[in-house]
């Protein structure tokens, strides 16, 4: 009989001391309901609760566990670079070299910052193209997350939509009003938005798959207009590849579409599960952060050894033959199971996929941004799906807003455990709507 009366136990003391039990929001489950389940181990596809049930993980701490959770190889490496120190707060060889790395992936990154988290990388490339273009204001999308920084928490997706804040309190209005948003995929409304705020636009920033609001990809012929448009306006563009980040492909959004951002910011994979993020881009633009330039940015463990060490050894396992067909493989038979399982118990249920990653809704048509997703899409019934797949042993991500993730240790064995899984998903969800 499936039970999670320690994982209840756990985060009823959680909450005594922790803010809502958790450190970060998405975690709490408020958005599916119930009781977040408390992990106590993780291997290759695979997490186990407090209450030893086991479960096919979608997840992967939302990104950085692409080669499998607690890959040997990583382990290795982790611990033998820990061997040698935890933190110094001096320059190392390694960071230059995971820099090298990011850079051969990612040409577009001539000069690159590492930081420690998403949020940071995201936050210092808004200074640095206010800097560069002497202009406030930036553009951001309906349903995009950039991390929490104060200019950010504008129309935000995913966690923030999940808890039912259009904006966060303790934003200055003088700080959001410098934020303008428009929906994704609608040229139109950029256009507009550009021609109301001529000269003012210091960067666009998007998700250029976006992967927090579910998944939405870019259609066809729109990153191309938007390089257009910021490059006629004298505006950077920023492609927050945080989430997509060599995770549908060795490098990211920008290779698949072929297009070249002025910056380009990155976390979750590259730092394989520890804390690590970058920033990066044009030469001429980086080289105005300090010690070169006038803008500020710094980090006591920015390019943390150990973290650093677990994103080369990440990067370098990615690289390796065959690597993205094993993910798209796996991930296109995840999506396909999904429509097909939901179609067989009686639901509209669509999906799309791109590398490792795959988002479904309830809907009878993929959304193209964010506004269609909240008329057409039912997070009611994402709700009681995904309780019902935990009790088959499946954790996907606990909210209806949020992209899914696959590993290179996801393979056929997973496979055949999702096929059944769904199918009984689906059908006690469509009990339950009777
Ligand atoms: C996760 C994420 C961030 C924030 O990264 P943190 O490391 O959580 O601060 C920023 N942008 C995107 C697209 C993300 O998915």
């Amino acid at each position: 009989m499936y039970q999670t009366n320690e994982s209840k136990k756990l985060f009823f003391e959680a909450q005594k001391t922790l803010v809502g039990g958790v450190n970060s929001p998405v975690r709490a489950f408020k958005s599916v309901g119930g009781t977040p389940l408390f992990i106590k181990k993780t291997e290759g596809a695979y997490i186990w609760d407090e209450d030893n049930n086991k479960y096919v993980d979608f997840v992967g701490s939302w990104g950085p566990a692409i080669v499998g959770h607690t890959h040997p190889e990583v382990l290795e490496e982790i611990v033998k670079v820990a061997q040698n120190g935890f933190s110094f707060g001096a320059p190392t060889k390694r960071e230059t070299l995971l820099a090298e790395a990011i850079n051969n992936a990612l040409p577009s990154m001539e000069k690159i910052r590492l930081v420690s988290s998403g949020t940071e990388a995201c936050m210092s490339a808004i200074r640095v193209a206010r800097a560069f273009t002497g202009r406030s204001k930036i553009l951001k999308f309906t349903g995009c997350y950039h991390g929490h920084g104060d200019s950010f928490l504008v129309k935000a997706g995913s966690g923030v939509a999940t808890l039912g804040l259009p904006d966060s309190l303790g934003v200055p209005e003088s700080v959001a009003s410098n934020t303008l948003v428009v929906p994704f995929n609608d040229p139109g409304q950029l256009e507009e938005m550009f021609a109301r705020n001529k000269d003012q636009i210091a960067a666009v920033i998007v998700e250029p798959y976006i992967g927090n609001a579910g998944f939405i990809k870019a259609q066809p012929g729109f990153l191309p207009f938007l390089r257009k448009i910021t490059g006629e306006n004298g505006s950077l563009l920023i492609f927050d590849e945080v989430m997509t980040g060599f995770r549908v492909a060795f490098g990211g959004v920008q290779i698949l579409e072929k297009i070249t951002p002025d910056l380009t910011t990155l976390g979750k994979v590259i730092g394989g599960g520890f804390p690590l993020a970058a920033y990066g881009g044009k030469k001429e633009i980086m080289d105005m952060i300090a010690p070169l330039g006038p803008v500020y940015q710094a980090g006591t463990l920015s390019g943390n050894p150990i973290a650093v060490a677990a994103g080369q050894k990440t990067l370098e396992i990615l690289s390796r033959a065959g690597s993205y067909t094993h993910l798209s493989e796996v991930t296109q038979n995840i999506s396909s199971l999904l429509v097909e399982e939901g179609k067989n118990a009686g639901f509209k249920v669509v999906s799309d996929s791109a590398g490792g990653m795959f988002g479904f809704f309830f809907s009878a048509s993929l959304p193209k941004n964010f506004e269609e997703v909240k008329v057409q899409c039912s997070q009611e019934l994402f709700n009681t799906f995904f309780h019902a797949a935990l009790r088959e042993g499946i954790y996907l991500a606990p909210s209806a807003f949020e992209a899914c993730f696959v590993s290179l240790a996801h393979g056929s064995s997973e496979l055949l455990t999702c096929k059944n899984g769904f199918r009984k998903a689906f059908q006690a969800l469509a009990a339950n709507n009777q």
